[in-house]
């Protein structure tokens, strides 16, 4: 079975954020994250998670000490950027096995105008994983626009391209999450449309019964 060790941003002070409500990097990183997780579950991937609430260079060195002892086959890291830019970017160590993942996640990113692939070795848990890290910056949390973006379905589409790219990555199979989805959902309209033609059927059978009890008292 294929292994996804998770990293969500976790920043020892949390950034602050253009986001339309009360947010922070830390935040909207885990609950990107958790889409993920599920989104990777779902579909026969092993996962793990932990140190979800650490922070700091705690959180990085139990996360990626874990992660080696685990044996993962890809380390994957969520944060969001700042500094003015509007553009998603996915780091990893220059080497090439390491660049041609990469490449996947290029070939993925299409819900923002732009995407780049970029190298690093100065980032610890591109460093000190033993395994290939892909470390995501996925959009500019200082910018308004992207974070009410994000917000509003943005933060979903992310999580499912970054599941795709996984998948191809992992020789995993793919599934779309709509199919159990729009059957709930069809199912669930169903339900109103029961619901709404019995509460009909109520009051018709409500009116015959005091016709027919009028009737009744006319005769006696
Ligand atoms: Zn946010
Ligand atoms: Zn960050």
């Amino acid at each position: 079975m294929a292994k996804v060790y998770l990293s969500a941003a976790a920043h020892a002070t949390d950034n602050p954020t253009k986001c339309p409500t009360k947010c922070g990097e830390n935040v909207h990183c885990k609950a990107y994250m958790d889409i993920v997780e599920h989104r990777l579950c779902e579909l026969g991937v092993e996962v793990k998670r932990s140190f979800k609430e650490q922070t700091g260079d705690a959180a990085m060195r139990n996360r990626v000490a874990e992660a080696n002892a685990w044996g993962a086959d890809i380390y994957y890291v969520a944060h969001t950027n700042a500094g003015g830019g509007r553009y998603s970017m996915t780091m990893c160590y220059p080497d090439k096995p390491s660049i041609a993942k990469a490449d996947v996640f290029h070939k993925y990113r299409k819900c923002v105008k732009s995407h780049t692939v970029r190298t690093r070795t100065d980032l610890y848990e591109i460093n000190a994983t033993k395994m290939a890290c892909m470390y995501d910056e996925l959009f500019f949390h200082d910018n308004a626009e992207d974070c009410k973006w994000f917000h509003n379905g943005g933060m979903e589409l992310l999580a499912e391209e970054t599941v795709q790219a996984l998948c191809e990555i992992l020789g995993v199979t793919y599934k779309a999450p709509s199919t159990a989805d729009s059957k709930v959902k069809e199912l669930e309209a169903r339900i109103k449309t029961l619901q709404s033609e019995n509460d009909t059927l109520k009051k018709t059978v409500n009116t015959l019964t005091a016709k027919i009890n009028n009737a009744k008292n006319a005769l006696q």
